[in-house]
């Protein structure tokens, strides 16, 4: 068994002993996930390597760390090179690969960590910190140390990304040679925890767990009404129902204090009933056709795609767009952008041209996402504000009116299209039977189209994907506007 750190799982030891313990005991435990930001991470990483002319990269994988070792340590001693990308050390049974190991001269290196993200976040300050401590017990004299970021103010000029421009630095040496105590402590009991037989007792939690790898094995026995699923569960009421010893929503006494909602979810789940609010057959004429059903898809990632973009802009790339008339017929439209240009203004007018002519409300899903990009489309074509804004006043909120007049004990907690249309319509097509099945692949497959990562032929497929996926969205706002009318 591999027992030592890493910078990994030194930094998931932080987070969570148990994940620590898993990672080095239990590590075929996982789910191993590449995300669409961490594949973007590794292309900002490569962008970052060509600011350094003379560097070199090291060829041996992370799983042949002695074989990088070696290779890092025939560039150290070749003066040619100024840096060495993906640098592999070893010192106190801890294992690093550093992103960048600038030669500074004078036998002096510098650590230069890269990461896509805008912002300077603690975490940052440990994952530097710990290349340091290796770097200096194995005796380099090291008189630098950065975090390499995304320049926030960076605006995409040209067609291919200014890397010299594109970065932001801050300096961490000073910190970190203060806090190498601390840093030395952290070590103590993470290695304790790591030696440890048994498996640490921490108990999951949604916020806490988010995108943990280990989430399927760590929940593997709770049961299908686990007290987790109670949406904004407080701390404190997760604490007071662990010491009552109870997982079960059904199990929750009477006379526990919860909000309204959560109430209304755990009377749903004891009795197996539907929940239907007084108000429902009132307010749901508000949805009434004539009207229209409309979703946006958006992309935010570190590589702005086209002039004029910066890091992280939010960009809606695609739209669908249902109607349906009082005599029950559907129309469909959608946009789904082709060139790696600016598309912005096309796709607005696009979808103003469709909706404006008539007065016809606008029914979307969690009205709070499209609101805010219609928003931003305003504020960059000021001549399309007026227009812009009658649609934003015509928006009504399927999930609003769910989530304050019915619930289903099959909701299981939560309101996402996706958890409401099976619980209603349970012979739908799933969104996990097409290609693209949340919101985090759309902007994955359309980064691919648009910056052809893809062939012809797989563009195309992934394009259809695509625009069936978001001309799903728009249908299952239908289906499940007609099945609430008719059933309850
Ligand atoms: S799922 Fe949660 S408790 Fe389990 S290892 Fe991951 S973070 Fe820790």
């Amino acid at each position: 068994m591999n027992m030592y750190l890493t910078k990994s799982r030194y930094l998931t030891g932080q987070h969570c002993s148990k994940k620590l313990w898993l990672s080095t005991h239990r590590y075929e435990l996982g789910e191993y996930v590449k995300s669409f930001a961490a594949t973007i991470g590794d292309e900002v990483g490569i962008g970052a390597t060509t600011n350094y002319p003379n560097g070199k990269m090291i060829q041996a994988s992370y799983k042949e760390h002695e074989a990088a070792v070696k290779e890092t340590l025939e560039l150290i001693n070749d003066d040619q090179t100024g840096a060495i990308f993906e640098a592999a050390f070893e010192h106190d049974d801890i294992r690093i690969r550093v992103d960048i190991f600038e030669r500074l001269g004078d036998n002096k290196w510098g650590i230069r960590e890269v990461k896509s993200s805008k912002l300077v976040k603690n975490h940052f300050y440990h994952d530097i910190g710990i290349q340091y401590y290796v770097l200096v017990g194995l005796g380099y004299d090291i008189a630098s140390a950065k975090l390499i970021h995304t320049n926030s103010n960076y605006i995409l000029k040209e067609k291919e990304i200014d890397w010299g421009n594109f970065f932001s630095a801050v300096e961490y040496l000073p910190d970190i040679k203060e806090s190498l105590p601390e840093i030395k402590n952290e070590l103590l009991r993470l290695r304790k925890i790591q030696h440890d037989t048994k498996e640490p007792f921490i108990y999951p939690s949604q916020g806490y767990c988010k995108g943990c790898e280990f989430w399927d094995y760590c929940t593997k026995d709770k049961p299908s009404d686990w007290v987790e699923h109670l949406p904004r569960l407080s701390p404190k009421k997760r604490n007071e129902l662990q010491e009552l010893k109870i997982e079960n929503i059904a199990k929750i006494p009477e006379g526990f204090s919860l909000t309204n909602n959560q109430s209304k979810i755990v009377n749903a789940t004891k009795t197996g009933e539907v929940f239907c609010d007084d108000s429902f057959s009132s307010e749901i004429k508000k949805y009434n056709p004539p009207a229209y059903y409309f979703d946006f898809e958006t992309l935010s990632c570190a590589i702005p795609i086209f002039r004029g973009l910066k890091p992280f802009e939010r960009v809606p790339f695609q739209w669908s767009l249902h109607h349906l008339s009082v005599e029950g017929k559907t129309q469909h439209w959608e946009f789904l952008a082709r060139e790696k240009t600016d598309f912005r203004r096309e796709m607005i007018e696009s979808f103003i041209n469709i909706v404006h002519p008539n007065q016809d409300k606008i029914i979307v899903y969690n009205a709070s996402f499209e609101k805010s990009v219609l928003k931003e489309m305003g504020v960059l074509y000021p001549d399309l504000q007026d227009k812009i804004n009658n649609i934003i006043e015509r928006i009504e909120d399927l999930m609003a009116f769910i989530q304050k007049n019915f619930y289903h004990p099959q909701f299981n907690g939560s309101f996402s299209l996706k958890k409401v249309l099976p619980a209603l319509l349970p012979h739908e097509e799933k969104y996990s039977e097409g290609e693209v099945s949340h919101g985090g692949e759309a902007q994955a497959q359309f980064y691919n189209i648009i910056c052809d990562k893809y062939d012809q032929n797989k563009k195309a497929m992934a394009r259809g994907d695509l625009i069936a996926y978001c001309k799903k969205d728009t249908h299952s706002l239908i289906l499940i506007y007609q099945h609430l009318l008719r059933n309850y």
